[in-house]
């Protein structure tokens, strides 16, 4: 029987990592969690179903051995990654290669476009969202200078605004930001500027300067989204982005809603509050910080409860 799968995240320490994701109801590693790999395929943090007939299985297994659940898909490998981000420090500055790109020069991994829907963030944030160069020569001689604050942009965010972030974008995450991240499977990033911040053994992170500047979009084309809203039963729809990589909603849920979606598995990330998703006479209860993916053939379902979710699908 097709049900929906929940899954168990995985979590990452990362240097700029805090314990904001604890308000997620996650027991944290440690108070540098920096990372939550709610639905990944990836091999550097599996997803594993936590519930039903697939139980115990990750996410990769899952695609190769019953595609049936995702409409019997061409790709090799499940193609998107969601995680959770705590800022709880600046991130390095950084940039990702496009699918061609990592092809030839990352073992065949696939680029890396993402997207941010800011969760939560403090007073006055903002972030690292393109650069000024209008030539490659312009690039290398203010990266070789260091002339971060004249080359780098820096925009104002605030909670629920929604950034589409293309391969070859330079961008970072600022301190004091919680974010859930939609993306390409990948995990490469190459590393511009690191605030020439040193880890506990005095080291300074690896940059990746040569491939960084290889793959940077010059001059930084700037990506205009025009959100979508729709009302569905007691559910508002918001189209965040539709992109040749994936299209990502916010269902905001107050009441309840009956969907049916044929061919198309969802991810589904409960961002706020709870709620609950009625399928085939069982009731599957959900909440804040909860990862579902709806398998195609599950049919009608309802959706019922006050909370926000996040939605994609590649
Ligand atoms: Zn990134």
């Amino acid at each position: 029987m097709v049900q929906p799968l929940f899954l168990k995240p995985v979590f990452k320490e990362r240097i700029w990592g805090g314990t904001a994701l604890k308000e997620f109801g996650y027991t944290l590693p440690s108070d540098k969690t920096g990372e939550c790999w709610a639905i990944s395929a990836h091999p550097n943090g599996l997803s594993e179903v936590e519930n039903g007939s697939f139980k115990g299985k990750t996410l990769d297994k899952l695609w190769k051995e019953n595609p049936e659940l995702f409409g019997n898909p061409q790709g090799k490998v499940f193609p998107l990654l969601t995680k959770i981000l705590d800022a709880n420090m600046d991130l390095s500055v950084q940039v990702h290669p496009d699918d061609g790109y990592a092809m030839a020069n990352e073992n065949g991994e696939l680029g890396k476009t993402e997207c941010w829907y800011i969760i939560d963030c403090k007073e006055d944030a903002d972030m690292i969202f393109g650069h000024n160069a209008k030539t490659k020569e312009e690039l290398v001689a203010q990266i070789v200078e260091g002339n971060w604050n004249e080359l780098l942009r820096r925009v104002k965010i605030k909670p629920g605004d929604f950034f589409y972030v293309p391969s070859g974008t330079i961008h970072a995450l600022c301190e004091g930001t919680l974010v859930l991240e939609t993306q390409q499977s990948s995990d490469t990033t190459y590393r511009v500027y690191d605030y020439d911040r040193k880890d506990d053994q005095g080291n300074l992170r690896d940059l990746h300067l040569e491939k960084a500047i290889d793959v940077t979009t010059i001059p930084h084309q700037n990506s205009t989204i025009v959100a979508n809203v729709e009302k569905k039963g007691d559910t508002e729809i918001t189209a965040l982005v539709q992109s040749d990589f994936f299209s990502v909603y916010k269902w905001n849920v107050k009441g309840s809603t009956t969907f049916s979606f044929a061919g198309q598995h969802l991810l589904l990330s409960v961002i706020k509050g709870e709620g609950s998703l009625m399928h085939n006479g069982e009731s599957y209860s959900f909440r804040k910080g909860n990862h579902v993916i709806l398998p195609v053939g599950l049919g009608e379902f309802e959706v019922s409860g006050e909370c926000e979710l996040i939605v994609s699908h590649p």
